[in-house]
């Protein structure tokens, strides 16, 4: 087991903490970003790279990068990114104002290369995170373990990491080869044989049960696929320009100050501008595929709409899915190979924040204004959360739009808490230094 020291340690090399990486390197004031230290347990940066396939794309503007909106002069734009490998002809030329995902993970990984100050390690897991308190039992920093034993202290925490994956209770027990998340999507594929006729299920009725619906053609073409949903049918997103103002970051500040019927109602009419829905070029593609298979009579792939999954079970080599129709009541049994996940994310904070609240002792999880988690005592050490904040902070807080000015209220507010402490007396840690061999010394 090795033991490190950092002022400031990020968990997650996902857009968050890279934002607040680049945001340390250009506001960090007095070491704090040569003091900072963000891991991330991937072996490479990449953007959600489950379902990092070829032809999707952004849903928002390439200028919602890591800092355009915060400061547009800064060397970490996507701009100077292409400019940089030689796309930005290419990209102009396109004329569309959304990346395809691996421009924009190709992005974010020459921004991970390309910090100067905040040291990247990868393949770090992070496995749980607890408080440290002195002898007088005042809380003074953070113990993050990780999943080869290592433990990294440090005074200040931002998380980063990401939601969890929903798993439907009625499936969670079935075995994790047959049963795949779309956040493992590209990783199983990887593994199966492209050429069998493997029997496919796809659940969900949102945008990631539908690229899977539409990728499962190209990856295992002789696949015969239902594609089963609660709802009547697919809905396009609905967003217009006048919806997609709640979206800037100047937003959250009302979001914030809004009563608590106010934030329900806007989280309720702006629900399908995000979540529930398929991105209409793709919902248009995915008709005319399915249009053109009738008119050739080949039944390959369907909707299995209105249907709720009530049952499931191995039987051998086969999920056996118990399927109830939502207007009759009818109960079948569809026997399959593997079944895709498009269920997204679980609502509540993350399992991983979960256990800090409770070994802290918090009855609730809560941020103020600038993410900071409300400790519910007088301390020494801070820790914020990134990405998980929607119910406080509006619909934007787990997307790209708000992730530059976010940052910035993260780095101000820290760096305005060390100046407090250190008039108080309370000393800060020396630079982190990471050598070639990865270990990382403080
Ligand atoms: C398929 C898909 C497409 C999307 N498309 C868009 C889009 O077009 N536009 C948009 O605005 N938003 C989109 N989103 C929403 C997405 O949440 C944000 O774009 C963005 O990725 C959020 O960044 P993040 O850093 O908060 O979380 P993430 O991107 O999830 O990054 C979290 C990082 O933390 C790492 N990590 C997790 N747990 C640990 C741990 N225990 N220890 C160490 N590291 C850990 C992960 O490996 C990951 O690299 C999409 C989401 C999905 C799933």
């Amino acid at each position: 087991m090795t033991n490190h020291d950092v002022e400031l340690l990020a968990i997650g090399a996902g857009p968050a903490n890279l934002a607040l990486a680049v945001a340390l390197e250009e506001l960090g004031a007095d070491g704090l970003a040569e003091s900072s230290l963000l891991i991330e347990r991937g072996p490479t940066v990449e953007w959600q790279r489950g379902l990092l396939l070829p032809w999707t794309k952004s849903q928002v503007a390439f200028a919602k990068d890591l800092v355009t909106l915060r400061n547009p002069r800064s060397k970490f734009t996507f701009l100077n990114y292409l400019r940089s490998v030689g796309r930005l002809d290419d990209f102009i030329n396109m004329g569309s104002f959304t990346p395809y995902r691996v421009e924009v993970s190709g992005y974010l990984q020459w921004v991970s290369e390309s910090l100067r100050k905040v040291q990247l390690r990868l393949g770090c897991d992070c496995t749980s995170v607890e408080p440290v308190r002195d002898s007088a039992g005042r809380l003074t920093g953070w113990l993050t373990r990780l999943a080869d034993g290592t433990e990294i202290s440090s005074r200040y925490l931002v998380v980063g990491a990401g939601r969890d994956p929903y798993v439907p209770p009625e499936l969670s027990h079935l075995p994790a080869d047959r049963l795949i998340h779309s956040t493992r999507y590209r990783s199983r594929i990887a593994t199966l044989d492209k050429d069998q006729p493997h029997r496919i299920a796809v659940v969900g009725a949102a945008q990631s049960a539908a690229e899977m619906f539409r990728a499962t053609q190209h990856d295992l073409p002789n696949s015969d696929v239902s594609w089963v949903m609660r709802s009547i049918g697919l809905r396009a997103y609905d967003t217009n320009k006048f919806t997609n103002e709640l979206y800037y970051p100047s937003y959250i500040d009302k979001f914030f100050e809004a009563l608590p019927e106010g934030k329900k109602q806007i989280l309720q009419e702006m629900h399908l501008t995000n979540y529930s829905g398929v991105e209409s070029d793709l919902l248009q593609e995915l008709y005319t595929g399915l249009y053109l298979d009738r008119l050739s009579g080949v039944d390959r792939q369907r909707l299995v709409p209105m249907t709720d999954i009530t049952g499931a079970r191995a039987d051998g080599d086969e999920i056996v899915l118990e399927l109830t129709d939502r207007k009759t009541g009818g109960v079948d049994e569809l026997r399959r190979d593997l079944v895709f996940l498009g269920t997204g994310f679980v609502r509540e904070m993350p399992g991983l924040i979960r256990g800090l609240g409770a070994a802290i002792g918090l009855d609730r999880i809560e941020v103020n204004r600038q993410y900071r988690l409300d400790l519910g005592e007088p301390s020494d050490a801070a820790c914020y959360l990134q990405g998980v904040n929607e119910a406080t902070h509006g619909i934007a807080d787990s997307l790209l739009s708000v992730l530059g000015n976010r940052a910035a209220d993260i780095a101000q507010d820290i760096l305005a808490h060390r100046a407090a402490k250190r008039v108080n007396g309370v000393h800060r840690r020396t630079a982190v230094s990471v050598p070639a061999d990865g270990a990382v010394s403080a």
